[in-house]
């Protein structure tokens, strides 16, 4: 390959990653800029951990997805539940999708994992240079190339030259305020509790996920990790309610006991409290520079679109990114990026988060019936469930994107 100028990509999370290392594969040199350090890159706070099966097809197109699967839990159905009448509502099966993909099922793998080991794929890539311990500080356009300006591992200044730089530093993206871009939406008033606890919900009918709806107290249950065994609940709180009082280990147990409706000890393992934005970035692209998952847009974990959908991003820009440096696509490709990813944060994942949230809180009588009734109408008609499960494990936001020049 001609030498140019590498991609920059700002932030080693699962898209900066996934984007460099598909970049690499198709021959475009990177440098990876991630503030944390070798010592501390698995000391972050558990997020992300449902992997939809189109994301699994983009894990194994760069060779990810092998090294996740032993470390996951392959997770083929989901429920609905309604716990005013503590009532199985719905399942649906992945193995409904059996001849859309070569992975019919959801692969529970948190996004540690994820990150570990395709950090260790990018140091072993010969194109990317990985840059642990170095923190993005601001970048500066030019006609032919972008310059970042990093404090590196020795905490010396230094500036990085590139053809393009891509900010996949999470919400708070340093890049998307620079271009002063608006991040347009809304955050939630409440928060979201989550405990992590060692014990197996599915003696009480549960499988390996579950959206559990309430008008008081509803919530997601999810086997997150094992052997040990981990799952997390999550339930909403009161704008007003005190952090140390809701994390309390008695104030827990409380909330688990009267979850399950038995009463004994669990053995919690963690928890944390987390605030829930809805928000997607007026531009994603201007100049050299291009906003990609987080730092584009965020949502409620309810339905893990968060990840996923950055994963998309990232694929999305690998492919354009590389024909426009070899030469085969002029930059007007980025335009189109924003249009297809920009299309599919509002009209998908925006949409089917805030939905479903509607649905698991839904406090009016009447419409839960509905809602329910409607649920129950599609699990029970295959080729309804089919049709329901595309759109849940974003194939169908895929299809829809390919459709826009
Ligand atoms: C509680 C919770 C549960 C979730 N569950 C799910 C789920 O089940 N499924 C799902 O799809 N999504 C879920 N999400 C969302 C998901 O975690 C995010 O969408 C995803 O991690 C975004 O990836 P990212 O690579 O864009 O950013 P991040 O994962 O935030 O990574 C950003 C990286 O950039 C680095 N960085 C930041 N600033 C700088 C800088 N200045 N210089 C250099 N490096 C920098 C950071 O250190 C980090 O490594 C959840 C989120 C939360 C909070």
């Amino acid at each position: 390959m001609a030498k140019r100028d590498p991609v920059i990509v700002v932030g080693a999370g699962p898209v900066g990653l996934c984007l460099a290392l598909s970049l690499a594969q198709q021959d475009v040199s990177v440098i990876l800029l991630e503030a944390m350090s070798d010592e501390n890159f698995l000391d972050q706070v558990p997020r992300a951990g449902s992997n939809h099966p189109t994301t699994l097809e983009f894990f194994d197109r760069i060779g990810l997805y092998a090294k996740m699967e032993p470390r996951g839990i392959i997770a083929p159905k989901f429920q609905y539940w309604d716990r005013q009448d503590n009532a199985l509502i719905a399942e649906f099966d992945h193995a409904l999708l059996k001849d859309d993909t070569k992975f019919p099922y959801v692969l529970q793998c948190e996004r540690i994992k994820i990150i570990e080991e395709a950090l260790k794929m990018a140091k072993a890539h010969a194109l990317i240079e990985v840059r642990m311990a170095t923190e993005f500080i601001s970048f500066e356009q030019r006609s032919d190339a972008v310059v970042a300006q990093v404090k590196n591992i020795a905490g010396e200044s230094e500036t990085i030259r590139g053809s393009y730089l891509v900010s996949c530093e999470g919400a708070r993206s340093i890049v998307r305020r620079m271009l002063d871009v608006d991040f347009e939406g809304f955050t939630y008033p409440e928060r979201t509790i989550n405990i992590e606890v060692a014990y197996d919900f599915r003696n009480h009918g549960y499988t390996e996920r579950n959206y559990i709806s309430d008008p008081d107290e509803y919530s997601n249950l999810f086997h997150w990790k094992g052997p040990p065994d981990r799952w997390r609940i999550h339930f909403p709180t009161n704008i007003d309610d005190d952090e140390n009082e809701l994390k309390r280990p008695e104030a827990l147990q409380k909330r688990l006991k009267k979850f399950l409706g038995i009463d004994r000890d669990f053995e919690i393992c963690g928890c944390n409290l987390y605030t829930v934005h809805q928000r997607v970035a007026a531009k994603f692209r201007i100049g050299r520079v291009v906003l990609a998952g987080d730092a584009a847009h965020v949502s409620s974990p309810i339905g893990g679109m968060g990840l996923n959908s950055g994963v998309h991003d990232a694929f999305n820009l690998a492919d354009k990114l590389a024909r426009i440096l070899h030469g085969e696509a002029d930059d007007t490709e980025l335009d189109r990026y924003e249009r297809q990813r920009r299309h599919v944060a509002v009209k998908h994942t925006q949409a089917q988060t805030i939905r479903n949230k509607r649905l698991l809180e839904e406090r009016d009588p009447a419409v839960r019936r509905r809602n329910h009734d409607e649920l129950r109408r599609q699990a029970e008609d295959p080729a309804l469930a089919r049709k329901f499960l595309l759109r849940t494990a974003l194939f169908e936001s895929l299809r829809e994107a390919e459709q826009i020049a």
